[in-house]
């Protein structure tokens, strides 16, 4: 049985006072879910989101990390330092890190070692932009993603791996894939990694839907076969839309 997750990724929103209320109206809201549930707030709101959250089971993440494990790199922050603190999950991979901060597939196949390495989850994101889905190479620009990115890892790296689609042009656009959208590239994602590994290991994988997931769409994405839960942005910063969406898992 694959995982299903729901994570929340604040982006860069939410002061110290802001996350900890969130945080207080999310533990109101949270109920016992099949869905695993994953916020990220900024670096500085990590270590005051696990104090608000001691003994409780939403997981808080990270957003990004370097790739070097310390040195001369003002204003980064390393998978050791997350772990340090208690950080086990790190998104990586975001279509904003990949467009605001030029990070390549190389870079990304870096940082994801590093966590690894570290004995870190990654939550891998990956999505065509507007232009390759109207030319019709949505499914070779994924798959390039994944190559470039994962396809160095040995089968059993994957077990630390949780993909999530995310279509830049559904990303904070109110647009979102339909669901049959989303499971036709889900679907072609597991066919990449039985064609790269086996079946096994594309049946293992979760595979999370982001993109414009609302409470009232979030049923019928999560409904499709291949989608095992969402990266939630917008959504993520009110308590029970947030949890609208995990409770439709
Ligand atoms: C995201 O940034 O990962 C995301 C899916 O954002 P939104 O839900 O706002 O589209």
């Amino acid at each position: 049985m694959r995982a299903k997750i729901v994570a929340g990724n604040w982006k860069m929103n939410n002061d110290l006072a802001m996350t900890q209320s969130l945080i207080t109206e999310l533990k109101k809201q949270s109920q016992t879910s099949n869905a695993e549930v994953m916020i990220a707030p900024s670096f500085t709101n990590l270590w005051p989101a696990f104090e608000a959250l001691k003994n409780h089971k939403i997981e808080v993440v990270a957003q990004n990390m370097h790739q070097k494990a310390s040195g001369a790199y003002t204003g980064e922050v390393s998978a050791e330092m997350l772990k340090s603190i208690g950080v086990n999950t790190v998104i990586l991979g975001h279509s904003e890190r990949r467009e605001y901060f030029d990070e390549t597939n190389a870079l990304l196949a870096e940082k994801v070692d590093a966590a690894l390495k570290n004995g870190m989850r990654v939550i891998f994101c990956f999505g065509e932009v507007l232009d390759d889905r109207k030319s019709g190479w949505a499914e070779s620009v994924v798959k390039t993603q994944l190559k470039e990115s994962l396809f160095h890892l040995d089968k059993s790296a994957f077990e630390n791996i949780i993909l999530a689609y995310e279509p830049v042009w559904a990303i904070g656009t109110g647009e979102t894939a339909t669901p049959e959208q989303a499971q036709e590239i889900h679907k072609h994602v597991r066919n990449v990694l039985t064609e790269k590994y086996d079946d096994e290991l594309a049946e293992s994988v979760s595979i999370l839907y982001g993109g414009s997931v609302k409470p009232g769409n979030a049923k019928e994405i999560f409904s499709k076969p291949d989608v095992d839960g969402g990266l939630i942005g917008g959504a993520s910063l009110n308590a029970s839309d947030f949890y609208a969406i995990v409770n439709a898992i």
